[in-house]
């Protein structure tokens, strides 16, 4: 079932994907592209809107639609987004710099469609694919679902503290017990053996 979730700040439909089964309590969440010059994590939900999961999956494959059509990291105005969150956000810099996190917190209409999805939701796990870096990052009570994921995933692992007014420092506060962590795919396109393992490792991630 594919839905559209909103519009980002210039227009563009959002939308998400349900797959699975919706009764299931176990419920992930996987945002493919969050800053628009890291989106490689597209193609694995491409994948992963053909797979049959025993539990309920939701994929939002583009947060940032107008990032990813300008070529910035950052929104159609200028805002990083996983700067925007309502998680120790503090306010920094100017609009158009790479970090720079909004006038206030949740100023962005994308940042409201995902806390909106995620209020309702619930997901006992999300992952937030970006790049370059081309580790697993996590910190507090979502290690473990992110350790587990780097070693399906064939990533290396490390604990990193989530920045101010990221999406995961959001969710790891507000939302205990759920873990929330950070992909970091290598940069350049996936291979399609690379976006198969995964979106395998996705699948096989809960327990
Ligand atoms: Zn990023």
């Amino acid at each position: 079932v594919t839905i559209v979730l909103g519009h980002s700040a210039l227009g563009r439909p959002i939308r998400a994907i349900e797959l699975g089964d919706p009764t299931s309590p176990e419920k992930v969440l996987v945002v493919g592209c969050i800053h628009g010059t890291e989106c490689a994590g597209i193609a694995v939900t491409r994948l992963l809107e053909r797979a049959q999961p025993r539990f309920d999956l939701w994929l939002v494959p583009n947060l940032n639609p107008d990032g990813l059509a300008r070529g910035t990291r950052q929104n159609g105005r200028g805002v990083d987004l996983n700067r925007n969150f309502p998680s120790e956000w503090r306010a920094r810099g100017r609009r158009g710099d790479p970090e720079y996190p909004g006038p206030r917190p949740s100023s962005e209409p994308e940042t409201r469609i995902a806390e909106t999805l995620i209020r309702h939701l619930r997901p006992r796990i999300t992952i937030w694919f970006h790049q370059p870096q081309d580790v697993v990052r996590a910190w507090g009570g979502s290690v473990s679902a992110a350790r587990r994921f780097a070693g399906l995933a064939g990533l290396p692992f490390r604990r990193i503290r989530w920045p101010a007014g990221t999406a995961s420092n959001w969710q790891n506060h507000r939302f205990p017990g759920t873990s929330s962590f950070v992909v970091e795919l290598p940069s350049g396109p996936l291979s399609p053996a690379a976006a198969a393992r995964l979106a395998r490792a996705v699948r096989l991630l809960p327990k």
